[in-house]
């Protein structure tokens, strides 16, 4: 108590020296400043140490005080020293003895050393002698003036407990840390002055009545008004001193402040004013100077008992904060590096978090069942690719084979390929396949839409028709014809014999089916009695159950998410994954939103694809791109035009397509024979239009987004996209992808009206640019990661600070995951329990552990 007692007698001393500041050598602050840390050492109660800290003697402006504002002053202080002897004396008759209460905290989760320059929280942490981390779990109804109504306001942010209003984290700050003397003050900018106001009243802006303060500093004066805000004239009593941070405007040559921030400067650590203002994200109701002011109170009461979970060399290797200190100071930084450092501790937590589960999950994947060796029959393989009219690339080869040599491990595969458009992944898939069923087990290829699932249904068909009588050189095919089929093929089951020891059955299976079609092929599939099934989302749902599903295939996973994935895993026994993607994304990326899946990479193209020629036109010369289109479709070869992206609502997007298809076809090309295509188009139809296109019955295909991806017409040549500003750079390069996929030249022709210097300079780039990889890069930069890849549909936590595009963090954080995983993988060292368990909170929140 030797710090406490000796503060009540330096108090007592200078009311006796008349409040002359001269109790101490140097004033009564210097002496306060220097001394709160060991005082607030000595105060055991939680309670009182936070009305303690209320009274901020650490900040303490006694010598600018006049002799009243002293007086007062040192009242209140003598006020919390009374509650402070009469709690010691309730303490001794206190029922738990202190030792005890020490002895019960000391099982508590202690802070890990400090690394950094503020010491407040960790000094908080140390004063509190007794640490229930239950507080942290408790409704945010426990901060003053949150009530239950408020409460519910804030559940719309999602959050509930103390926890999570810790982690309401700022959207941004302003800066008001610019503290300027009135005289020095500069129009144009936000800065901040401490000034004693002269006089406030209310006072009428155009009818309608606000409030104007005169306020001043030693320097001079200065008018500040606000508009709307007339109760605020009350506020500014004569003589009281204001902290101002705001804009400063030029009015008829004078200076004034309009609708600044605000706030009395008394006894209490600033937070609207003169420093970082954190700016958090709001919903309707909540004002932002009470959510600062509850703010503070959960940062200075709470963030202290924030379990800091990572361990402590992890910590020490990537330089990063505490913790506590990080949400103290991400809420109220003492500058902007501390801003930065808090940041980076908490997004760094984000990044690690998401690559420790992704690192489990893929290891759980794989140890949990056995997965299923497969005999790798390359006779199979060989007839299927003498059918194809090419031979592979070497990345397809190589490709191939690290696929295969997956496919022959007794734990299940994860593999991701991803390769640009058009270098031709499917046949890897198809070939993947065919192994699965040749080993007795039934396989399944996924696709984003109906109109690609058809496409690969009817190609692969194709090739297994001829496949199935073709024989390899050398072997003899059993006497007389092959067992003929019991079965008649329908159109969406189809059966190939002399392949594998039955009639290979392949079945499509799309939303669009009849219920007693789709009943009947969950039936079959369910007796195994369908070896390969391509289709939609519809194979994952519910009711589709396999009698022995060994491979899963999804294709272009940039649709898909960990989830999706998770749920098709749990249709077979363990079974093998691939999945495939033409988005290209930068490899450390795609280590950590896949960071479960292996990395395969299709790095070549076939050859004799040309550049696709990609030009840019304004609407004026729409014209010129129809002659060309003509000029193309009379020589054979037919064109898409793809109408503008509407994002709102599917319906309105068909409408547009439906008025675009009947203007192209009346006015535009009466000559030629027209098709349209949109998403909501009755399936039956759409099948239909596709057929018709691929067999040449068609010029020129009229279609919404939905051809985006994965649609192959090899005979198509132009691609012509309309309102080209509204799609991405990565969605135009695949639509681009759509055309110049044989030896013929391929032409893009990219039509936007809006013309602003951003669009040109955006659609340039897809002229300058044919790699994918590149255009995604661009993507990033230019719309950010969340509209480019939101983590949300992919099935991971959700990411609310940290960035994929910062790939330095990102790499740190994955390093680090790796390390910490191969040391201790279950997470079952007694220093990685608090890890484990958040990595559990985060994981379990967004995602169903498979
Ligand atoms: P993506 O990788 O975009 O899915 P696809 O598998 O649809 O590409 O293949 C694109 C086109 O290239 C198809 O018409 C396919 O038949 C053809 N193709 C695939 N591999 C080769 C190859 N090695 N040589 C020539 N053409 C190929
Ligand atoms: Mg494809």
């Amino acid at each position: 108590m030797k710090y406490i007692d000796s503060l009540r007698h330096i108090l007592d001393f200078e009311c006796k020296k008349g409040y002359s500041n001269k109790a101490v050598i140097g004033g009564l602050d210097k002496y306060l400043h220097k001394q709160v840390g060991q005082i607030r050492q000595d105060i055991g109660d939680r309670q009182l140490l936070a009305e303690f800290d209320n009274l901020n003697l650490a900040n303490s402006n006694y010598g600018s005080f006049d002799i009243n504002g002293r007086k007062k002053w040192i009242a209140q202080i003598f006020a919390w020293l009374g509650k402070f002897e009469q709690a010691k004396k309730d303490t001794l008759t206190s029922p738990l003895p202190l030792k005890e209460r020490n002895r019960k905290s000391a099982t508590t989760t202690h802070p890990p050393p400090r690394l950094a320059m503020n010491t407040r929280v960790t000094e908080m942490a140390k004063s509190y002698p007794e640490r229930k981390s239950a507080a942290l779990d408790s409704p945010i109804t426990v901060i003053k003036g949150i009530t239950p109504r408020v409460a519910t306001k804030f559940t719309k942010l999602n959050i509930r407990t103390i926890h999570d209003f810790l982690y309401l984290l700022p959207r941004r700050y302003v800066d008001y840390s610019q503290r300027k003397h009135i005289s020095e003050l500069e129009a144009g900018q936000e800065q901040t002055i401490i000034a004693t106001v002269w006089q406030a009243r209310v006072a009428t802006f155009g009818y309608r009545p606000g409030t104007e303060a005169i306020v001043a500093d030693e320097t001079g004066n200065i008018r500040v008004v606000w508009f709307n805000q007339p109760y605020l004239a009350k506020r500014f009593p004569t003589n009281s001193r204001v902290v101002i941070s705001g804009m400063v405007y030029q009015f008829k040559g004078l200076k004034v402040f309009e609708s600044p921030e605000w706030e009395m400067l008394e006894d209490k650590e600033l937070i609207h004013t003169a420093r970082l203002v954190p700016v958090y994200p709001l919903t309707q109701g909540l004002y932002p100077r009470q959510v600062r002011k509850w703010t503070k109170e959960a940062t200075d009461n709470w963030a202290w008992q924030v379990g800091d979970f990572l361990p402590s060399e992890v910590k020490n290797r990537c330089q990063l904060l505490n913790l506590p200190e990080a949400v103290a100071q991400i809420h109220y930084p003492d500058d902007q590096l501390m801003a930065e450092e808090a940041i980076r501790r908490l997004a760094f937590d984000e990044l690690f978090l998401l690559q420790l589960g992704v690192l489990a999950r893929k290891r759980d994947w794989q140890k949990s069942q056995p997965g299923n060796a497969f005999n790798v029959d390359r006779k199979i393989i060989a007839m299927y690719l003498h059918c194809l009219p090419f031979t592979l690339t070497r990345a397809q080869e190589r490709v191939l084979e690290e696929i295969l040599a997956d496919l022959k491990q007794p734990s299940a595969m994860s593999r991701l390929l991803q390769g640009e458009v058009g270098s031709g992944k499917t046949v890897i898939a198809v070939l993947a396949l065919l192994i699965a069923v040749a080993n007795n087990y039934q396989g399944a290829l996924m696709a984003p839409t109906e109109v690609l699932a058809e496409q690969h249904f009817n190609n692969i068909c194709g090739y297994l028709s001829q496949a199935s009588t073709y024989t390899l050189p050398g072997e003899v095919r059993p006497a007389g014809e092959p067992p003929p089929c019991q079965e008649e093929p329908t159109d969406n089951i189809r059966y190939y014999t002399g392949l594998i020891s039955h009639p290979l059955t392949i079945a499509l299976l799309v939303g669009s089916l009849s219920d007693s079609e789709k009943q009947e092929l969950h039936h079959r599939i369910k007796q195994g009695k369908i070896d390969i099934v391509i289709g939609t989302h519809a194979l994952i749902q519910k009711g589709v159950s396999f009698h022995k599903l060994g491979l899963a295939v999804t294709d272009e996973q940039q649709r898909f998410g960990v989830l999706q994935r998770s749920s098709l895993r749990q249709k077979g026994f363990n079974p093998h994954i691939l999945v495939m993607t033409a988005t290209p994304i930068p490899r450390t990326m795609a280590l950590t939103l896949y960071g479960d899946l292996d990395l395969s990479i299709i790095d070549e193209m076939p050859p004799g694809r040309q550049q696709v020629k990609t030009i840019y036109i304004e609407p004026q010369h729409t014209e010129k791109a129809y002659n060309f289109i003509r000029r193309q479709a009379t020589s054979g070869k037919q064109a898409f035009i793809i109408c503008p992206l509407i994002e709102e609502s599917e319906i309105l997007e068909a409408k547009a397509a439906t008025t675009e298809y009947a203007y192209l076809s009346q006015e535009i090309f009466p000559d030629l024979r027209l098709g349209l295509l949109y998403g909501r188009m009755p399936p039956g139809d759409k099948e239909k239009v596709m057929r018709s296109f691929r067999e040449g019955a068609l010029d020129i295909l009229v279609s919404t987004s939905v051809i985006e991806v994965g649609i192959d017409i090899p005979n198509a040549t132009v691609m012509m996209v309309e309102g080209a500003d509204r799609f991405g750079l990565s969605q135009l390069h695949q639509f681009r992808g759509r055309v110049g996929r044989n030896k013929e030249q391929g032409y893009c022709i990219l039509i936007s009206e809006k013309s602003s210097p951003e669009t040109r300079k955006r659609l340039q780039l897809m002229a300058e640019f044919h790699n994918g990889l590149a255009l995604a890069e661009k993507d990033l930069e230019l719309r950010g990661p969340g509209e480019f890849f939101g983590t949300h549909q992919s099935g991971l936590p959700d990411l609310k600070i940290a960035k994929l595009s910062d790939l330095q963090l990102l790499e740190l954080a994955r390093q680090e995951a790796i390390t910490l995983f191969q040391g201790d993988s279950n997470l079952e060292k007694p220093e990685h329990q608090p890890l484990r368990e958040r990595l559990s909170q985060v994981w379990s929140k967004d995602t169903e552990w498979s």
